[in-house]
């Protein structure tokens, strides 16, 4: 009898764990709007961060920011017994690599790597930029305090690094600043290209680009609603597995869109107040932004953005013309609101590094069955594995069922035709790893 009330106890705790986890609120409530406020403020002031402006100065220019924001990186580090590395990644880009590179320039990226201790060289990236613009994209004299566009997401990471410095994670986190966004998204491109000759296992990147304006051009304030950008499925896919895509399934199944997911689901779970809006597309309609050069490598990426855009608050010379005053300046940004969102960042950012890692193969079977059986290669770590699924037409994975720490499972009575399926590994605390959607055929 003891026994079982013993073990009810044990069961019903382990679900409580499953559900939620205590240390996700702790980080979601440390995450500081005024600290925000203090870099955003500091990043503006450089007067200009333009990829193409001084490099010598320590008050005005790009060199004195990415020299101020490692300096940041350094104090955090010296806070937490140095657990950050920092390091300048750079590239030299010759003039005319495009017509908004009109002199060579280094494209110098700002990193701070928080080293997991399970899987050292398995990364999670938040990254935020650290270039602005003015009207003119060449412009790279005039004042372009790019407090929105994009200190907002610098901040929004270094304020991320802060928070979770205090915790150990088992996957890497890389709290990242990238440059050269406004010229043609150089710094991503550099640092795909270094992290790929490392062999970086890139679980992917929230590529933070403007997380602080809720007054859209569209009339609508909303201080909770903010967009997640993922494409469909990777460029990279082979002519093989597009054609399997046909007869399968996967169309809106990408592992950009698994990752969108994961983030929108832990913020329905954690931040109910929020409301998270993932967009079916890569970015903004024949706009860019720097997830892309990772997804163009073929690794997981999305972008985390505020929902409702100011464009006259946008790569806008400060001034104000038929009453409107336009400029990319400190008064338009809500810190309450980036605080958010750096908040969605930081709890996402924590889940996925205590996670283990996916399983790799994902095998599904069933054709002409009642029931849809699935097969997995195991990870370590894992306690167990969840398989989800949900109705053809659903944007979120609506049905789950954990299954525990086995390499195969029957769902009996669930129509392989009629949903869609994927499966996690789960760890002893609960945390999950993304869904993978299966990628071979069980015969
Ligand atoms: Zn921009």
């Amino acid at each position: 009898m003891h026994k079982l009330i013993a073990i009810s106890i044990f069961l019903f705790s382990y679900c409580l764990l499953a559900q939620t986890d205590q240390r996700i609120y702790e980080i979601m409530d440390k995450v500081s709007a005024e600290r925000i406020k203090n870099d955003v403020t500091t990043l503006a002031n450089f007067g200009t961060r333009h990829t193409l402006s001084d490099t010598i100065s320590n008050t005005r220019g790009i060199g004195a920011a990415r020299r101020w924001i490692k300096s940041e990186f350094d104090k955090i580090s010296n806070n937490c017994n140095n657990c950050l590395e920092m390091s300048f990644q750079k590239d030299l880009v010759k003039k005319d690599e495009n017509d908004r590179i009109p002199k060579d320039v280094w494209v110098v990226n700002v990193m701070a790597i928080q080293r997991g201790s399970k899987y050292p060289d398995r990364y999670i990236i938040m990254s935020g930029d650290i270039d602005s613009r003015v009207s003119d994209a060449n412009n790279y004299i005039s004042d372009s305090p790019g407090a929105n566009d994009n200190a907002s997401g610098m901040a929004g990471t270094i304020e991320a690094a802060r928070v979770l410095s205090h915790y150990k994670f088992e996957n890497s986190i890389v709290y990242l600043g990238l440059s050269g966004e406004e010229q043609g998204l150089f710094g991503g491109q550099g640092l795909v290209k270094s992290s790929k000759e490392k062999g970086w296992d890139i679980i992917g990147i929230f590529n933070n680009d403007m997380i602080g304006n809720i007054k859209g051009v569209d009339g609508i304030i909303s201080n909770t609603d903010f967009r997640i950008f993922s494409e469909p499925v990777p460029p990279t896919e082979t002519e093989r597995e597009r054609n399997m895509r046909r007869f399968y399934g996967g169309e809106v199944d990408g592992i950009s869109r698994q990752l969108a997911r994961y983030v929108h689901k832990n913020v329905k779970t954690y931040m109910p107040e929020m409301n998270p809006m993932m967009i079916y597309r890569l970015d903004r309609f024949g706009r860019g932004g720097h997830h892309r050069p990772f997804n163009d490598a073929g690794y997981a990426g999305i972008r985390i953005m505020e929902a409702h855009e100011n464009y006259t608050q946008q790569h806008q010379d400060i001034r104000v013309e038929n009453g409107i005053a336009y400029g990319d300046v400190l008064e338009h940004v809500n810190f309450e609101y980036a605080k958010k969102l750096t908040a969605v960042n930081a709890i996402n950012l924590a889940s996925l590094a205590w996670a283990p890692p996916a399983p790799k193969e994902v095998k599904i079977g069933g054709i002409v069955e009642p029931s849809a059986k699935f097969q997995w290669s195991k990870v370590p770590g894992a306690v167990g594995y969840k398989i989800y699924w949900r109705d053809t037409t659903s944007p979120t994975w609506d049905h789950s069922r954990f299954v525990g720490d086995v390499s195969e499972f029957t769902l009996e009575g669930v129509v392989l035709d009629n949903f869609f399926f994927g499966v996690s590994a789960v760890s002893k605390d609960g945390f999950e790893s993304v869904v993978v959607f299966p990628n071979a055929i069980l015969r």
